[in-house]
């Protein structure tokens, strides 16, 4: 400007303008020496600028996670290298293209929802979803509204899904196991509060668990004290503890319970063991019959002795002709006598702790040779015997044992039928078993009695010993058998059932 009004004005405005550029020169250069460091600071703005814009791009592009921008009219606008490698297209197929050009496959899909909703409604989303392009993969996806297209950053989470799924599946596990066990169980947080019971747990404690869980244990049940006083235990010393009860509060059963301290409170496993207290009691019972029996057959092996010498006394007196007219009470004298003998030698035998020598041979071969035998028995008292024997392979077996067996439970069935009553005995396979029947159309055994078969001394006749049972539960015990009774007002079946030997 001050140019311009030198060149125009002459020799005089020179001078002017000489005085103006002696006073001004130095505003002027200030002036121009502003500009250009404004200039400089501007231009060094822009490439701060530029450089920071490269360097969010930069980060962008190679940060881990995937990220594109689709604008308003879906089409891609930016692409990080992640997203190209997960998208499988590189940058410069998909700029310019549309979403839905470039994925068809998208539409219908979570995806598209989405994407759709992120658009319409300009809040952002955060979703997971299924890959578009690989199989099984598993992505979280969040969207944000921009510049009215959207921006789009995902991250692969197949890793913590499946990880996620196994957690799941192994919680589904545990709790099937818990839900199918026959044993209680149920969890309690450190306010006694419900956290679990399984299916058992419900039903001994005759309340459905919708009712029980959160709800306080103590505000539900009057526990035993003896229960309470353990689950103290636990909650403040934080160790485990079992005991066994006897519970009145549900149904006067035995309880063993274990009790594990846990992170949250404690957890408590429960089973009904009234079938074992009532069984370890009979052992307990039939431990205490063993040691009488025990004891019995010692003394009973010294009565025979004195025994022994008063029957031969007997014997020689009731042949002197001086007590000739009391024969009949010597004969009755002899006869008690050996009447308790036999006694004697079936207990002894009942009480021998021996073991008995087995051999390899078929049910039928001692059946054969007991025929005879109890034929003549049955034919004497008016009865039939009727033998059906299967073809059996070889049992080990002891004769003697297995013949006094036989003989025992025959001479039962046959004291149980009147006249022409007709006893079998079969032998047959059954089941990888060999069976022995002995079954008889007599008055049966009361039920009242079943439980009391077999037990020493048991018995409902007038002279019986109660020990042929006995006897025969021992044999077959020391034959590995299982012995098996069937009972009604037309008859009585005992099976015996032996193993086959491998
Ligand atoms: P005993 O024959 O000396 O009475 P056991 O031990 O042989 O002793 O039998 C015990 C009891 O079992 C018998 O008294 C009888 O009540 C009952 N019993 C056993 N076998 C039969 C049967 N076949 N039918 C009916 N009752 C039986
Ligand atoms: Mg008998």
């Amino acid at each position: 400007m001050y140019y311009d009004l030198v060149q125009t004005q002459g020799q005089e405005s020179l001078k002017i303008a000489e005085v103006i550029a002696d006073n001004d020169i130095a505003e002027i250069k200030r002036r121009q020496t502003e500009k250009v460091e404004q200039l400089t600071s501007y231009l060094r703005l822009e490439a701060d600028f530029s450089r920071s814009n490269h360097l969010i791009t930069d980060i962008i592009d190679n940060m881990p996670d995937a990220f594109y921008v689709l604008d308003s009219q879906w089409l891609f606008a930016f692409i990080n290298k992640k997203a190209e490698e997960l998208l499988l297209h590189p940058r410069e197929d998909l700029i310019g293209k549309t979403f839905w050009e470039a994925f068809p496959q998208a539409r219908g899909t979570l995806v598209a929802t989405m994407y759709q909703k992120v658009m319409s409604d300009c809040v952002p989303i955060t979703f997971e979803s299924l890959s578009l392009i690989h199989e099984n993969r598993w992505y979280q996806v969040t969207a944000f509204p921009f510049q009215s297209g959207l921006s789009v950053y995902y991250r692969e989470i197949t890793a913590e899904k499946l990880e996620h799924e196994n957690l799941i599946k192994s919680q589904e596990e545990v709790n099937s196991i818990l839900e199918s066990m026959t044993d209680c169980f149920f969890a309690l947080d450190r306010d006694w509060r419900f956290t679990y019971i399984n299916r058992a747990g419900e039903i001994v404690l005759g309340k459905p668990r919708h009712e029980l869980l959160g709800k306080i244990l103590t505000e539900e049940f009057t526990f035993h004290e003896t229960a309470l006083r353990h689950y103290h235990i636990v909650m403040n010393e934080k160790r485990s503890v079992s005991f066994e009860l006897f519970s009145e509060n549900f149904g006067n059963i035995w309880i063993e319970e274990s009790v594990y301290p846990t992170e949250t409170g404690l957890s408590c496993y429960f089973r009904d063991i009234t079938g074992r207290k009532i069984a370890d009691k009979e052992l307990a019972r039939l431990d205490r019959l063993n040691l009488v029996g025990q004891l019995a057959a010692g003394i009973g092996h010294e009565i025979r002795n004195p025994m022994t010498t008063v029957r031969g006394y007997l014997q020689l007196l009731g042949e002197k002709p001086l007590y000739a007219d009391q024969k009949a009470t010597f004969e009755l004298m002899i006869s008690e006598l050996d009447q308790a003998n036999s006694i004697i030698t079936e207990f002894l035998s009942l009480a021998q702790t021996k073991l008995s020598v087995l051999k390899a041979q078929t049910l039928n071969d001692i059946l054969g040779k007991l025929y005879p035998l109890l034929e003549a028995d049955a034919f004497t008292q008016n009865k039939q015997l009727s033998i059906i024997l299967g073809k059996t392979p070889n049992l080990d077996l002891n004769g003697k044992e297995i013949t006094q067996l036989v003989f025992n439970l025959a001479r039962n069935g046959l004291e149980a039928m009147g006249e022409r009553g007709v006893l079998t005995i079969r032998s047959y396979v059954e089941a990888d078993k060999v069976v022995l029947a002995i079954e008889d159309e007599g008055c049966g055994i009361p039920p009242e009695n079943l439980d009391k078969l077999g037990i020493p001394f048991f018995t409902t006749k007038d002279n019986g010993t109660g020990l042929g049972l006995a006897t025969c539960y021992k044999i077959a015990d020391s034959h590995h058998a299982e012995v098996r009774v069937n009972s009604s007002s037309s008859g009585t079946k005992f099976q015996i059932v032996f193993p086959i030997p491998e």
